[in-house]
């Protein structure tokens, strides 16, 4: 697969020339390192370009850019991290290949979004974050992947909050040219364009590459000359559009996807699905094998469903795609007409009952049938996805409904923060990151406390620094007093944070279920609250509960220590991780699928107070032992008649009350044994007491880090997806090519 090289911006001094290939692989949002030659070549201008290194580059002050030439230990340092890129991009020994993996595995993984940093904003939540962990992990460990996804020019959306709380959704055009984007050209040199069938004319799309470590993200596009003014934006916005603009966004993903892999030579032997979204790819896949294989396409697809792989993320049915068969008609019908298939066949392959006249076409439904490995996400999740598609597999029972389960995970190097990486560099050895082996992490109950406590503190700190910064910004933004924010949080206080979409089943009001217990608490004094998150743009009750919760953080007496930060994006997610000293999730059980941002707080030393639900579910069943729970669950009891918000309110206020501060502030048993734990509410603890460990909440911080940090990440996940499906699905591609060549 080849892309030309990206021309250095002309006027950079030939000794910064090698920060040029740096800046293109995205490699140097996960190392620390690369990320720090770009801040020290001008921090105020890295900040203001929300980390992209090409426009910084291109627009760094000549001056700056001749003193950094001119300083000979800077430039030295340059050429040492192009040397470990170079290094990095062509190790033969990856674990892969240590593993002796086959060489000639092909992976192509699709998915609607993309979080792998903050300056290219193509995701909105966690299926985003995930699909980015996963080509982090899959090139850390060296398995021949590439990823297919959308070039969302405005992106997700930015998120400003007024003061009465109403969240405003602000759409800024990128410059593909200044980001970390090179355009994809044929083998001739020209730019790559693929086309497509789409309703009676043709749709063009271009192809952006992103370079993750090893693993190429393909990036597909129709703000092409060649289309139409309408079909110009169909990848403008994610999930921007009405259902239209969602059925056009995913024949692009599927069918503009793979054909822009065979266009690049990447002729995939598995195919991922990771969503519904681009279930087409694997019809296009069997389109285009059919004639070698000698038979129909739809006959094709069925027999390559062993080389597909569908990941479902969504436990409510209202959650999935679903397309009415006219819609579906006028967009597709050429392209089916091309199959030579029948129309009424191609749509019931997306019907639950293939012949039942009046059912909409089902994007899930289709990958279901279409992918011979199929998971959800978290094993409650895995549970739930048997039952809501059992009547797919009428013949056989509930519970063997093939739909296994592969828990989510997160990519460590990119969640976990300076301080507590140094701490394990430190006591799991240099090769943390990479050898995910329990029994090394059991050395977690080794680290000392006060080492630990200093690594937390730290963080807690900056995390305080960066929420008073951020919240001047934005009041100052409103025209408000920003004067205050300066007093916002205390970094000595027990700090709570709540961050993710404001999707109503994620119950993020449901502190203020019992306002009057939330304000004891606050007036208490030994506990803070930071608050993030965007609602979607059509999601009314989201918006609601945003203005619900942003009011409370606008009232006076508890505002600087109940905060609402608006722009919920990555960079703030990793700021908000590595500071919490808990982490805060009520999702209406069994909803969460599996829920991420959990697992990067916990590997930040923080602990989780959740709801029972996703990865949590099984966290609590398979780790959290009596003499060593990792966090704590919650588990309200309603009444017959009762309200389960209000149960579960009350059951997170008794923990809070009951467990949690007790816990935190019992600083008895300290190294000096001098500091007593602070009684009832009361003042904030004074210094002296802060500075001495809590050796019993540190102490489950350590059994939090040794049991969840070496299972929740994506190595072990991407490792799973390895073994239990890609290697499985690449022999199935294997024996069909054995025999075709000893035909032939
Ligand atoms: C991790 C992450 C998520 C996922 O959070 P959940 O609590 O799992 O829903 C969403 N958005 C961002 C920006 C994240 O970093």
């Amino acid at each position: 697969m080849t892309t030309a090289a990206p021309t250095p911006p002309p006027d950079l001094p030939p000794p910064l020339g090698p920060l040029v290939p740096l800046a293109y692989n995205l490699r140097w949002d996960w190392h620390a390192p690369a990320r720090a030659l770009f801040e020290r070549l001008d921090p105020a201008l890295w900040a203001a370009t929300r980390h992209n290194p090409v426009r910084l580059l291109a627009e760094l002050d000549s001056d700056r850019a001749r003193a950094a030439a001119a300083d000979g230990a800077f430039v030295a340092a340059i050429d040492a991290e192009a040397a470990a890129l170079r290094r990095y991009l062509s190790d033969a020994e990856t674990p892969y290949a240590r593993r002796g993996g086959p060489a000639d595995l092909r992976v192509a993984y699709f998915c609607a979004e993309f979080a792998i940093t903050e300056c290219l904003a193509i995701y909105a939540g966690g299926l985003g974050v995930l699909a980015g962990d996963h080509l982090k992990s899959a090139s850390d460990l060296g398995i021949p992947l590439v990823g297919v996804g959308l070039f969302y020019r405005e992106g997700y959306f930015e998120q400003e909050v007024a003061r009465d709380g109403t969240q405003r959704e602000v759409y800024a055009a990128a410059d593909p040219t200044r980001l970390p984007l090179t355009l994809a050209r044929a083998a001739d040199g020209a730019v790559l364009r693929v086309s497509l069938p789409f309703r009676d004319y043709r749709l063009h799309v271009q192809v952006w590459r992103a370079d993750v470590g090893r693993v190429p993200l393909l990036l597909l596009d129709t703000d092409v000359p060649e289309n139409r003014p309408e079909d110009r934006r169909i990848t403008d916005r994610l999930y921007g559009g009405d259902e239209e603009q969602r059925l056009r966004q995913e024949i692009v993903l599927g069918v503009a996807g793979v054909r822009a892999l065979t266009a690049l030579g990447y002729h995939p032997t598995v195919l991922h699905l990771n969503e519904g979204h681009a279930a087409f790819a694997a019809l296009e896949l069997a389109r285009a094998e059919a004639p070698a294989r000698g038979a129909g396409p739809f006959a094709t697809a069925e027999r390559l469903a062993a080389r597909v792989v569908f990941t479902t993320h969504t436990p409510v049915p209202a959650g999935h795609d679903y397309f009415e068969p006219d819609l579906l008609e006028r967009y597709l019908g050429g392209y089916v007409w091309d199959m030579r298939e029948p129309w009424d066949r191609f749509v019931a392959l997306g019907r639950a009952d293939g012949a039942a006249a009046g059912e909409p076409f089902c994007m899930t439904v289709l990958a279901l049938r279409l992918s011979g490995f199929r998971n959800g996400v978290s094993r409650l999740h895995g549970e739930v996805t048997r039952d809501m598609w059992r009547h797919l597999w009428p013949s056989v029972e509930p519970e063997d409904a093939p739909v296994a389960h592969i828990t989510n995970g997160v990519h460590l190097p990119t969640w976990v923060a300076e301080d507590m990486a140094a701490v394990y560099t430190r006591h799991i050895g240099e090769v943390w990151p990479l050898e995910l082996d329990e029994v090394r992490w059991q050395r977690a109950t080794h680290i000392p406390f006060e080492e630990l406590w200093r690594a937390r503190a730290a963080q807690r700190a900056r995390l305080t620094a960066e929420v008073r910064r951020r919240l001047a910004a934005q009041l100052a933004r409103r025209g408000e007093d920003a004067g205050w924010a300066s007093q916002a949080l205390d970094a000595r206080l027990l700090t709570v944070v709540y961050a993710r979409r404001f999707a109503t089943y994620k119950r993020a009001g449901l502190l203020l279920a019992r306002a009057e217990r939330l304000e004891a608490l606050l007036r208490g004094g030994r506990i803070q609250f930071v608050f993030a998150g965007k609602a979607h743009p059509r999601d009314e009750a989201g918006k609601e509960m945003l203005r619900r919760v942003h009011a409370f953080a606008q009232r006076p007496e508890f505002r600087a220590r109940f905060v609402y930060l608006e722009g919920y994006d990555v960079e703030l997610a990793r700021r908000l991780v590595a500071g919490a000293d808990v982490w805060l999730n009520v999702p209406m059980r069994p909803r969460e699928a599996s829920g991420t941002s959990g697992m990067k707080a916990a590997a930040n030393g923080a602990l989780n107070l959740s709801v029972p639900d996703g990865w949590w579910a099984e966290a609590m069943t398979d780790h959290n032992r009596m003499l060593e729970p990792v966090g704590w669950s919650i588990e309200g009891r309603p009444g017959p008649d009762g309200d389960l918000d209000l149960a579960d309110a009350d059951a997170l206020f008794a923990l809070l009350e009951a467990e949690v501060i007790p816990l935190f502030y019992d600083r008895a048993g300290a190294a000096d044994g001098a500091a007593a734990p602070p009684e009832g509410p009361g003042p904030p603890p004074m210094a002296g007491a802060a500075e001495a460990p809590p050796v019993r909440w540190l102490g489950r911080v350590r059994a939090s880090v040794r049991q969840l940090v070496p299972v929740f990440n994506t190595h072990r996940m991407v490792y799973q997806y390895l073994d239990r499906a890609y290697l499985p699905a690449h022999a199935s591609w294997s024996a069909v090519e054995q025999s075709s060549i000893a035909e032939a």
